[in-house]
């Protein structure tokens, strides 16, 4: 067996252990002489996994009574538009702008504006960072101006292709809103770290980096916020519908919901967030200590105080190396290390799923590359 060091972004890597299971249970799950996929969602066996996946996720978060977890489809890029059309109840919207998700988030927003509400910009970095188009750090705190009345206050807790990073839990900033509901996107990092979810009205992340598959976004939801759906929506967009229903109004994508809760229950075996934090927290300092202390053969832009533990961006200073560091990199057995197009370089995207010896074998290529090229 084959298997490379995925950095990739997203979908990306899944732990090996939940992958080997998937494999054992895939023709005959639990001696029910069927795969998941070809199970009714309606029977007694997929309730059983959908049950067991949400009551571990709402263990692991530690989410409490009135909040619903809902598992839904269509990407959290659809969340942007969907959010709004559910929560907003006609009345202005505030966002912060903090990288190239929080930017769509507003986009979208804007798009369904005339009949969800107005969206105002609450705060943004763009153009302020150490590059050009900005982006290298959150917000500080007389850069943010709320509108008290605002119907909630939008977020993206870790922006995947800058690797900016909310570090305080929002603490802070749930403080500052005090009655507006924070929003946030959390796709890149949630389950990454212990996150109180009392201090948010909703918390959404799309599955295909720390939970599972692609095609299903999680959300969890404050009650209070439901049944606010603008009267048009759609019933398989109205998170008060996909409540009521157990999320299940129509058929979800149950392979998908199948393998999160495998990885929640390897989650759980590793300890929890709590573990898991301590885990990642020692990923990102091995790989930002080799960054730092390279004397500018690579670079990190981002504020150190705001730098992702998810995801690494870092560039060489001399970009005519980039396509040979990605090559040699490919031929070590380290993928998927291309940045974005939007920023260039490179990005380590370091998930759950990705062990601390995988960031060693990163960090040994990129010493000897140094050595070499120097
Ligand atoms: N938000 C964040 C923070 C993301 O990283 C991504 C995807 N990389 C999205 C939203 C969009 O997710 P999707 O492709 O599932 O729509």
């Amino acid at each position: 067996m084959a298997r490379v060091w995925n950095f990739s972004a997203g979908p990306s890597a899944l732990p090996l252990e939940v992958l080997e299971q998937a494999r054992d249970e895939l023709t005959d799950w639990h001696g029910s002489g069927m795969s998941v996929m070809e199970m009714s969602h309606r029977g007694k066996d997929f309730g059983t996994i959908i049950d067991a996946a949400e009551a571990d996720l709402r263990d692991l978060l530690d989410v409490p009574t009135n909040y619903k977890v809902l598992f839904l489809q269509g990407g959290a890029t659809q969340l942007f538009s969907q959010i709004p059309l559910n929560l907003a109840d006609s009345r202005s919207a505030d966002y912060l702008v903090t990288g190239s998700w929080s930017k769509k988030a507003v986009e979208e927003a804007q798009r369904v504006a005339p009949i969800a509400g107005a969206v105002r910009v609450a705060g943004s970095t763009a153009a302020k960072g150490a590059v050009a188009d900005g982006f290298t750090r959150f917000l500080r705190d007389e850069e943010i101006s709320l509108d008290p009345q605002a119907a909630f206050l939008h977020v993206c807790t870790n922006e995947t292709i800058y690797g900016v990073e909310v570090q305080d839990d929002c603490a802070h900033l749930a403080a500052r809103a005090g009655a507006v509901p924070l929003v946030a996107d959390m796709s890149s990092h949630i389950l990454s770290r212990p996150v109180d979810v009392s201090r948010y009205g909703m918390i959404y992340a799309g599955a295909q980096k720390n939970i599972g598959p692609s095609g299903l976004v999680i959300a969890i939801v404050r009650e209070d916020l439901l049944g606010r759906a603008v009267k048009t929506m759609p019933s398989t967009m109205d998170f008060a519908i996909a409540a009521e229903n157990g999320s299940m109004l129509n058929t979800p994508p149950t392979f998908g919901i199948y393998v999160s809760g495998l990885v929640f229950q390897w989650l759980k075996r590793q300890g929890g967030v709590a573990a898991m934090e301590q885990i990642n927290r020692r990923k990102a300092e091995l790989l930002y200590g080799y960054i730092d202390g390279s004397n500018g053969f690579y670079r990190n832009p981002v504020d150190v105080p705001d730098r992702s533990r998810m995801n690494v961006p870092f560039t060489l200073q001399n970009s005519a190396l980039d396509d040979v560091f990605l090559k040699e990199a490919q031929a070590a057995g380290l993928h998927a290390l291309k940045g974005h197009k939007s920023v260039g370089g490179m990005r380590a995207s370091i998930y759950n799923a990705m062990p601390l010896e995988g960031v060693q074998a990163l960090v040994e290529f990129m010493q000897d590359f140094a050595r070499r090229n120097g």
